[in-house]
């Protein structure tokens, strides 16, 4: 099969209760795609600036990902800043600069249409929805998204809820997309609007995973040093989706077992600053901790 996936390439500038790191390489699009990486070779779609580092261009090609929808622009790359609390869930955003996303139209490559699976990574959702139709038949639509959007264009975020199969988000971002504080309620309106799962991430607790007649939970990794949360949620849809791309089918079992694989891609991502632990991460490790996540559910 083959993936799309479309979303940020970002500066993002990241305090923690014990660092603050300046202008680190960053985006829903760059955290997603690496992590797919491990399992097959995304296609991606995003706009950068003229201050984005081409060693990372560079990078994501020696990772096999597939950068002609990636455009560079004269202008600034996307920029975010957030700040987390002692809890890595309490995450502030603090700045969200578009810049050069601000009129990117992007016209996807033939290749890039025929895809079988399309991720809509955390982006102006005009923008998804623009991606999306110019995909020819996709099996699966994935979306994610964050609370800019649901408090800015809550209706853009529905209507494309309605052609997406999968619906990514953290718990405070379903439940105030349903305005519902129950979580079973909140999936539940979302999956009336189209979805068939619902996965819900719950950071350092692992995710949920809710269909009509179908519930999974997958521990997060026990962590001991949460070094920088951001990307988390990228990095699960990465392994979930780049798994099932891998798999080349989509049945239970399979969405089982990415949801452990998007698990343990995203206890990689937080254990270093930005994409630095991508940077020295190896497939063996990947496999040895999925063996640790099996053991520690074996009872
Ligand atoms: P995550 O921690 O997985 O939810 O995603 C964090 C990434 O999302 C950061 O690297 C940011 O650059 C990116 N990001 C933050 N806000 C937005 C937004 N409004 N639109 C697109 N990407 C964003």
């Amino acid at each position: 099969m083959s993936l799309v996936i479309v979303g940020s390439l970002a500066f993002d500038t990241i305090q923690t209760p014990r660092e603050r790191r300046e202008k680190v390489v960053g985006g829903s699009c760059t955290y997603c795609a690496l992590a797919a990486s491990f399992f097959t070779s995304p296609k991606i779609v995003g706009v950068v600036g003229e201050d984005f580092p081409r060693e990372i261009i560079q990078f994501f090609q020696s990772k096999k990902i597939d950068t002609r929808g990636l455009e560079a622009r004269p202008g600034k790359t996307f920029f975010w800043e957030g700040h987390y609390g002692y809890d890595p869930e309490q995450r502030e955003t603090i700045k969200t600069e578009i810049n050069v996303f601000r009129d990117f139209r992007p016209k996807l490559p033939a290749s890039y249409r025929r895809a079988e699976i399309v991720f809509l990574a955390n982006i102006d959702p005009d923008l998804q929805d623009e991606i999306l139709s110019q995909m020819e038949s996709p099996a699966l639509v994935a979306m994610d998204t964050i609370n800019l959007w649901i408090a800015t264009k809550p209706e853009g975020i529905w209507r494309v809820l309605k052609k997406v199969n999968i619906f990514f988000a953290n718990e405070e971002e379903i439940k105030m997309l349903s305005q519902e504080t129950n979580l079973i309620k909140a999936a539940r309106r979302v999956l009336a609007s189209g979805p068939r799962l619902a996965v819900i991430k719950k950071g350092e607790h692992g995710a949920l995973v809710l269909g009509r007649d179908f519930v999974f939970g997958v521990l997060g990794h026990p962590c001991e040093d949460v070094v920088d949360p951001t990307g988390a949620g990228d990095s699960f849809a990465g392994g979930f989706l780049g798994y099932l791309d891998k798999a080349g089918k989509i049945s239970r079992p399979q969405i089982r077992r990415a949801a452990v694989f998007g698990s343990v891609m995203a206890s990689f991502a937080i254990e270093d600053f930005s994409i630095e632990r991508f940077k020295a991460l190896r497939s063996e490790e990947i496999e040895k901790r999925f063996r640790e996540f099996r053991r520690l559910v074996t009872f």
